[in-house]
C-alpha cells in the first residue's frame, strides 16, 4: 500500500531520505486515465514519484464546485496500487520509479492562515479560463510553488489537458528560476473522444454524449487547418459545431499559439502573397454542458495552398 502523507513535517522527512531522482504528479484526487498517465510517465522517467493529492481552495470561487468536487482518497490509492505491480508497466516503458507517498495534506496543514505574500501568474491569466475564473491561477500557482517547494522535485508532471495551466506552470519556473524541469503528458480521452476529467462523474448519461461535441469540435478544426484553411477558418469550424450541439453553451473557443498562448492570426504581409500561415496553433475551450464546465484543447497542423 502506497503510504499517506498528511503534514508537511512527514513530506519533508520522506523527501530526506531518498536519492536518485524525484518526479511529482500534483492532483485533486478522484483519479483517472489521465492522472495514472501522469504517473506512468513519472515512474518512466524519475526514480522516485510523489503523488499530491489536494483539492486546493485558494484556486476556486465561492460560487464554483469546491465542496461538491469528487474527493475518494481510498479509491485513489487503490488505483495508485495498481501501478505498483511491475506488469502494469506500458508496453516498451522500461519502468524505473516507485510512489514512495501520496501527500494528502488538510487544509489547516496546507495554509495555516490566509497567505499573505502571493503569486501574481501574469497577463495570460487573465484570458481565457481566466475570464470566467479570474482568481483561479493564483490559486493555482500559490499550491504549485508551495508544493515544488516542499518536494524540490527534479520533474514534475503536468496534463496538457489543462493547457493554460501547464504554460503559466512553466513560465513561473522560468521567471522565478526554480530549479527543475516541467514535462508535459498529452490528453487521455475516453475511447469515444471526450477528454478524461473527474467532473465527468458530473454528467448524465444523455449530458455525456452532448459532451461529444467538445471533442468533435476540435477535430472539425483539426481537420480544416489540415485541409489549408486559415487560422480564422479553423476557429470558425471549432466554433461552428459548438454553437451547433444540442445542450452545449460555448465559454470560449480560441485559436492560440502553442507556447505563448497568444491569438493566432493570418499574418497581413502586404509584401508576400500568399499571406503566411503558422505552423501550428492550438485550439482551446470551455463550454458548459448542463450545469458543468468542461474544458478541452487540441493542437493542429496548418497546410498552406500550393
Ligand atoms: P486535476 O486533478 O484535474 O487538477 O489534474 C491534475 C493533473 O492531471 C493536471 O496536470 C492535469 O492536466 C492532469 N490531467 C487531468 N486530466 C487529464 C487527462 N485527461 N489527460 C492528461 N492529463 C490530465
Amino acid at each position: 500500500m502506497v503510504e499517506v502523507i498528511r503534514t508537511k513535517a512527514q513530506l519533508r522527512a520522506v523527501r530526506a531520505k531518498l536519492t536518485g531522482s524525484v518526479g511529482l504528479v500534483m492532483t485533486m484526487g478522484a483519479l483517472h486515465e489521465g492522472h495514472l498517465a501522469l504517473v506512468k510517465a513519472a515512474l518512466a522517467q524519475t526514480d522516485n514519484v510523489i503523488v499530491s493529492i489536494y483539492v486546493n481552495p485558494l484556486q476556486f470561487a465561492p460560487t464554483e464546485d469546491f465542496a461538491s468536487y469528487p474527493r475518494d482518497l481510498e479509491a485513489d490509492c487503490a488505483l495508485l496500487d495498481t501501478l505498483a505491480a511491475p506488469a502494469s508497466a506500458p508496453a516498451g516503458v522500461e519502468k524505473t520509479g516507485v510512489v514512495r507517498a501520496v501527500f494528502a495534506p488538510s487544509d489547516a496543514e496546507m495554509y495555516p492562515r490566509q497567505p499573505l505574500v502571493r503569486i501574481d501568474p501574469g497577463p495570460v491569466a487573465t484570458r481565457f479560463e481566466g475570464t470566467t475564473r479570474p482568481t483561479h491561477f493564483a490559486g493555482v500557482l500559490q499550491v504549485v510553488h508551495k508544493v515544488f517547494s516542499l518536494v524540490e522535485p527534479d520533474v514534475a508532471f503536468f496534463g496538457q489537458k489543462d493547457a493554460q495551466q501547464l504554460a503559466l506552470v512553466r513560465t513561473m519556473v522560468a521567471d522565478l528560476d526554480m530549479p527543475l524541469q516541467i514535462h508535459a503528458v498529452p490528453i487521455v480521452r475516453e475511447s469515444s473522444g471526450l477528454a478524461r476529467s473527474s467532473r465527468n462523474t458530473y454528467l448524465s448519461a444523455a449530458e455525456k454524449t452532448q459532451a461529444l461535441a467538445l471533442f468533435q469540435a476540435l477535430q472539425a478544426g483539426s481537420k480544416a487547418a489540415a485541409a489549408g484553411a486559415s487560422p480564422e477558418q479553423t476557429l470558425a469550424a471549432t466554433r461552428a459545431v459548438l454553437s451547433n450541439a444540442p445542450g452545449v453553451r460555448i465559454d470560449y473557443a480560441e485559436l492560440v499559439d502553442p507556447e505563448t498562448l497568444q491569438p493566432l492570426t493570418t499574418s497581413e504581409d502586404s509584401s508576400s502573397t500568399p499571406t503566411a500561415l503558422p505552423a501550428r496553433g492550438l485550439l482551446i475551450l470551455a463550454a458548459y454542458v448542463g450545469p458543468t464546465r468542461l474544458i478541452d484543447n487540441m493542437e493542429v497542423t496548418f497546410h498552406a495552398h500550393a
